[in-house]
């Protein structure tokens, strides 16, 4: 086994804080696995902790993070990475109630436990970025304001803000600022008798039983884990829902992994039985440009499934189906001539009939253009047969396009129409795409709208050795 690193999310050193969150991780234990751990070759260990959580005094939580940490690290010489984040109090919690700290406090605190360590090389401390928290916060716990916020920023030039290096700080800190004013008064402490935002949405678990639990928590109480009968109802446990007791999590995943294993029996062939392998040509155009490859598999994995194709698994602790793509394509780009493969234990006649249930199963935009049979008598890679493309691209200035064809001795203009140019690009080994050739993704992609109009083949296989099928 890799030693790397053992994880402790302690939230908080604070024995009675950690009582408030219904857990326990007591520092004496902590350290004794420790130990233990280094003992047996561990070099590394995480801890998470969070700042601002209920039952907690801020002014007194970098000391004790501090603290707790150069105890562990005098007392075990092991490397620490050591992670903070702010807590945001979530709806539908027992600590919905709860005051979310501001960003100062927060940054405060953050830099006062990294200053501590900056000398210690054993020792590294990073955090959340609190504007992030704060924003999340709001998101969490505002009214039907949050609506006109995510609109505000999406037309000021707010997207893929998950991305770091596409979020834009300004625009949302000036949205937030416009739709909500003061945000200190969404992240306040709520009274207990306030109508909150979320009350109207039913998630089973009452609103009452959260503030017993929340009162329970302040006074470091815990609750016992679910159980049938239960003596502390929540509410979850109606209609017919009751708990799943007596279960470990190794033997329900072992339990759930075995029936899956029974009820889709054909899809995990051995390598010995016969395997036919499926050539499907389809196009990828409308909204579905906007699906992720990794989207386009799950896509295709679910419609054979729906159509009860049968789809050959890798072996091994992690199956997946075996469908391969050719040359997958780049996010927002069109295509008329997409292929894949996959392999089946299904014979030709069977699956003749079941070709029009797996049209029918994909999404608006993928359409099945033809499915063939491949004959082959070992492995096939499709990847192997990929020898370019055409792509076809609008533009209001051809002689961009023009130029690009003449920098680049692979890419050839076969036919142009107004604004409308068809370019060949033959792929060789190490031959980026057309994005890469042109520069900038996204600018290229708003620039031309491209659309992959041809997948060319190396020898014009699979298709001359593929045979129709249905
Ligand atoms: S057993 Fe059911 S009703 Fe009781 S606490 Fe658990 S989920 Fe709620």
């Amino acid at each position: 086994m890799r030693k790397s690193g053992l994880t402790f999310a302690v939230e908080t050193p604070n024995e009675f804080g950690q009582a408030v969150l219904n857990k326990r991780a007591e520092r004496s234990k902590v350290l004794d696995i420790l130990l233990q751990a280094k003992k047996r070759g561990w070099k590394l260990a995480k801890f998470y902790f969070m700042i601002g959580l209920p039952g907690t005094d801020l002014s007194s939580t970098a000391e004790e993070i501090i603290t707790y940490i150069s105890e562990m690290e005098k007392q075990v010489k092991i490397n620490l990475n050591v992670n903070i984040g702010t807590y945001i109090p979530k709806p539908h919690t027992p600590f919905q109630w709860v005051k979310q700290i501001s960003e100062e406090e927060a940054l405060n605190t953050f830099r006062i436990i990294k200053d501590a360590f900056r000398k210690n090389r054993f020792v590294k401390v990073s955090y959340h970025d609190t504007f992030i928290s704060m924003l999340e916060g709001v998101i969490s716990r505002g009214d039907e304001r949050v609506g006109d916020l995510i609109e505000t920023a999406y037309r000021r030039g707010a997207v893929l803000d998950a991305w770091d290096e596409h979020l834009n700080r300004d625009i949302w800190r000036e949205a937030v600022t416009d739709v909500f004013g003061d945000v200190s008064d969404l992240l306040r402490e709520r009274d207990a008798e306030e109508q909150l935002p979320w009350d109207c949405i039913d998630v089973g678990v009452t609103k009452k039983f959260l503030y017993r639990e929340y009162r329970k928590d302040l006074e470091g109480k815990l609750t016992d884990i679910c159980a049938h009968p239960c003596d502390h109802a929540c509410g979850a446990c109606r209609s017919g829902l009751k708990p799943v007791t007596g279960s470990t999590h190794a033997s329900a995943v072992a339990d759930a992994v075995k029936r899956h294993r029974q009820k889709y029996a054909h899809y995990y062939q051995a390598g010995e039985q016969k395997v036919f392998t499926v050539l499907v040509k389809f196009t990828k155009l409308g909204k579905a440009v906007y699906l992720s490859h990794i989207n386009m598999m799950k896509v295709f994995e679910r419609a054979l499934r729906r159509s009860g194709i049968p789809v050959r698994y890798s072996q091994g602790y992690n199956p997946k189906p075996k469908i391969d793509f050719a040359h997958p394509l780049s996010l927002g780009t069109a295509s008329e001539a997409e292929y894949l493969v996959f392999q089946t234990s299904m014979g030709e006649e069977e699956l003749n009939s079941r070709i029009r249930d797996l049209s029918e199963a994909l999404p608006e935009g993928i359409d099945c253009l033809g499915v063939y049979g491949v004959k082959t008598a070992g492995k096939f890679s499709l990847m192997a047969q990929y020898g370019g493309a055409e792509y076809e691209l609008q533009t209001d200035d051809p002689e961009e396009i023009r130029i690009l064809a003449e920098q680049h001795s692979h890419v050839s203009i076969i036919e142009e129409t107004g604004s409308s140019v068809r370019i060949r690009i033959i792929v060789r080994e190490g031959l980026p795409d057309i994005y890469k050739i042109a520069g900038d993704k996204y600018g290229f992609m708003k620039k031309y709208h491209p659309k992959r109009t041809e997948t060319l083949s190396k020898k014009q296989i699979p298709m001359d050795q593929a045979s129709f099928l249905a």
